[in-house]
């Protein structure tokens, strides 16, 4: 049986870092068992549903490389879903209900305040039906079987369907809610593997009976932690947190897939430049029950360290064509994203005007600018412009390289000056020192 996973968005939003964890670890877990990972699209909801969304979804899962082995969308399928609901029907597995929100409701508090379970409480058989009321429907659970399941993340899982309510599965104006749709989605694809988050684990219970009700084997779930915030919490801003906005800041996909592939789980999060290492790890068991902690700073901090290693060729259609191999990769250390590359162009070609030197370093920086010209820059220039510097004027240490990274960088920090000197024009340094 091939492995079938996927990931299942309703095209109301843009998505999230919640939701992209979701799609990532289904991509893992296909790509890991040589399988298939499946888009669908879950679009019943005509209103809220906009194609801007679907073509936003399509564009986030190729930038952050999770390719896909086929589309569906919930819109083309309805044909099918009243198929297999006159199916249901014709097994009574779903029946009429008449009840308003407000009889609902009602009841639930009435329960409620007996100390009792708000569990819906199915008619008699007999019970009269209103005329002139259209139902919606509701899925008959099977109260004499025990809903059982070895969840990859949670363990065994049991529920008691006495316990539950019957699910409404469709509105009296023919529109579908999620959960039945989606198991004969699930069927009707071959998903083995259900992986979402464990808000949906009660669905799952009264998923499962579906399956059975319309003859398919329940797939393996596997129902992750939440995702939250710094602060413990679901926080509005991770809810709101797109792969726009994020690329913006300059995080490479790879550096977030990197940190969501294994956040909550028991493998350290490693700064990857491929997948390949991740796919390998991806282990439903290892992943932890409690909520994992998403912060945007260590994913800075992993964008960076991933930056450290990234081979040019990686990134060169992005670069400057100021920045050659050489340059990026003496530069590469320092950076916090690739579009800090462009700074650099002006540091290796000018135009480049230097800060104004301290008037105690200016001695060190004539006696450089002197030494400069007669510098052979194929082989090592700083050592050999250092030496000259310190011969001539008895400047070491601090004091010498210092003066000497600011007039020729701007900078206090940067690569190391052995490395970045040969890279810079002989001309720009002379240029530099002189001024
Ligand atoms: N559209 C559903 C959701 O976004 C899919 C859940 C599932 O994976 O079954 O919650």
């Amino acid at each position: 049986m091939t492995v079938t996973t996927r990931f299942a968005p309703s095209p109301t939003g843009t998505l999230h870092v919640g939701n992209v964890r979701t799609a990532l670890h289904n991509w893992l877990w296909a790509r890991k068992h040589g399988g298939r990972f499946l888009l669908r699209i879950d679009d019943t909801d005509l209103e809220r549903s906009k194609e801007e969304y679907v073509d936003g979804i399509r564009a986030d899962l190729a930038w952050l490389g999770l390719d896909v082995d086929g589309e569906e969308r919930q819109s083309a399928r309805f044909a099918l879903y009243e198929a297999e609901f006159d199916r249901l029907k014709a097994s009574a597995r779903v029946y009429a209900c008449y009840e308003t929100p407000e009889e609902l409701d009602i009841r639930r508090k009435v329960l409620l305040s007996r100390g009792l379970p708000p569990v819906y409480e199915r008619k008699p058989a007999d019970a009269p039906v209103p005329a002139g009321v259209a139902p919606h429907w509701r899925f008959k659970l099977d109260h004499d079987a025990p809903i059982e399941w070895a969840d990859m993340v949670r363990g065994l899982q049991h529920f008691e369907p006495k316990n539950m309510s019957d699910p409404v599965v469709r509105r009296a104006d023919g529109s579908w809610l999620y959960l039945l749709p989606s198991v004969i989605d699930d069927i009707a694809m071959g998903i083995t593997h259900v992986v979402r988050g464990e808000d949906h684990v009660s669905n799952t219970a009264a998923q499962i009976q579906m399956f059975e009700a319309l003859g398919a084997k329940p797939p393996a779930f596997a129902h992750e932690a939440l995702l939250v915030g710094t602060e413990g919490k679901l926080s509005k801003r991770l809810g709101s947190l797109g792969m726009a906005s994020l690329r913006e800041d300059g995080i490479e996909p790879i550096a977030l897939v990197a940190l969501l592939a294994r956040l909550g789980t028991s493998d350290p999060v490693e700064p990857v430049t491929s997948a390949a290492p991740l796919i390998e790890s991806i282990d439903f068991a290892r992943f932890g029950r409690a909520p994992a902690r998403f912060d945007e700073g260590e994913l800075a901090l992993l964008n960076q360290k991933i930056l450290h290693h990234t081979d040019y060729a990686a990134v060169a259609p992005r670069l400057p064509i100021a920045i050659d191999e050489a340059r990026w990769n003496a530069i590469r250390p320092n950076l916090m994203t690739v579009a800090e590359a462009a700074d650099w162009a002006a540091v290796f070609d000018g135009p480049f005007d230097p800060p104004a030197a301290a008037d105690e370093d200016r001695p060190m920086l004539a006696a450089a600018a002197a030494a400069a010209p007669g510098i052979d820059w194929s082989a090592d220039p700083w050592h050999a412009l250092t030496d000259a510097v310190k011969e001539a004027t008895g400047a070491k240490g601090r004091a010498l390289f210092l003066p000497l990274r600011r007039a020729l960088t701007g900078r206090d920090h940067g690569p190391d000056m052995g490395e970045l000197l040969p890279l810079i024009a002989k001309d720009q340094v002379v240029l530099r020192l002189s001024a």
